[in-house]
């Protein structure tokens, strides 16, 4: 008969203890009504559109903290809650707005700009924004990740002008940091490509990512090293953030963050203001304020250009100019970002 001793225990594989990542990204919640019914705001039930509209909710439990109970306007609530407003077929918004499959260049590689090219490294994402501009994006068949980067690698192998690789998704830190492992085992035999940046919004929602096997990864990276943040307003940097971002800063990234201007959760001066000088206070700095993609189901969060630039003028006049992030839209064919 076999029984477990004490020294038996000892020798099995370490168990997920609470703050693993991937234990609080299975555990987010997924369910509507059991995100109402955690603000006290089950009222709102009635509202919600069938089967979340057709793009799943998902929120990860630190972040609902985040939230202010029993507001039913709560800036973090509004950019995760399934809205019948989404269900609008709304002329102008459609499912591939920013021209993203013209400019594929191998299996989830999209090369838009000069000296860089983007990844699609990942579809996952700890937490789904109702304003996505990929919500629509084909991920089952772009996934750069898949058969160790090998189509993504060659791509940036045959193609010299392109110094900085920038993971993108989806959310790349979804992503084990094995398969991060792999691609900078590639990236090693391309002395061209000199910068990594990775575009996620992890840090934010899921600070305890932000591990120390995650670190010892990027700290041993022998290149520069960009982190660009997503968050739109500042109840979304608490001090978990804040010290994600350390970590970050510490082992040699620059952190710069972008936010999309959302109607009804950042469309003011004093929001855009609070939320630069609390990235700030994190080591943070603004880097682009990006209008919506005109993508479907996410019309009720546009603001229109004029308010857009008014907005703009309000928060140089109340900001340093290096915590004032540039107005930009992303425009299919363009070669860069086009300031507004
Ligand atoms: C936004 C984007 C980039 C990055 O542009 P920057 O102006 O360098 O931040 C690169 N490639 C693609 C495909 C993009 O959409
Ligand atoms: S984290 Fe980024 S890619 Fe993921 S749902 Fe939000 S906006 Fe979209």
């Amino acid at each position: 008969m076999i029984t477990a001793s004490p020294g038996a225990r000892l020798t099995r594989p370490e168990t997920s203890t609470a703050s693993d990542w991937r234990q609080l990204w299975r555990d987010a919640v997924t369910d509507a009504g059991e995100l109402l019914a955690l603000l006290g705001l089950e009222s709102l039930a009635e509202r919600l559109p069938p089967a979340d509209a057709g793009f799943a909710l998902r929120v990860p439990r630190g972040f609902v903290a985040r939230m202010r109970p029993g507001d039913s306007r709560d800036p973090l609530l509004l950019q995760v809650l399934p809205q019948l407003a989404e269900l609008d077929d709304i002329p102008g918004f459609v499912t591939d707005a920013v021209g993203d499959m013209a400019s594929r260049a191998a299996q989830g590689v999209l090369h838009k700009y000069h000296g860089r090219a983007l990844l699609i490294a990942s579809g996952s994402c700890a937490i789904n924004c109702r304003y996505c501009f990929r919500r629509h994006f084909p991920y089952g068949e772009e996934m750069a990740a898949a058969g160790q980067w090998r189509q993504a690698l060659e791509h940036l192998r045959q193609d010299s002008s392109i110094s900085e690789l920038i993971l993108s998704g989806g959310d790349p830190l979804s992503l084990a940091t094995s398969k991060l492992e792999e691609l900078s085992r590639g990236l090693a035999e391309l002395p061209h490509v000199t910068r990594l940046r990775i575009h996620t919004r992890l840090p934010v929602v899921l600070p305890e990512r932000i591990d120390a096997a995650f670190l010892s990864w990027l700290d041993a990276l022998p290149l520069q090293k960009v982190v660009v943040l997503h968050a739109n307003h500042a109840n979304e940097i608490d001090a978990s953030v804040v010290a994600a971002c350390s970590r970050l800063r510490d082992a040699g990234a620059t952190v710069l963050n972008q936010s999309v201007l959302l109607r009804g959760i950042n469309d003011d001066a004093g929001t855009l203001a609070e939320l630069s000088e609390r990235l700030f206070t994190a080591g943070v700095l603004p880097y682009y304020l990006h209008q919506l993609d005109r993508v479907q189901g996410t019309a009720h969060f546009e603001v229109e250009d004029a308010r857009a630039q008014a907005l703009m003028d309000t928060l140089r006049t109340r900001l340093p100019g290096y915590l004032v992030p540039r107005l930009v839209r992303e425009v299919g064919g363009d070669l860069s970002k086009r300031p507004l």
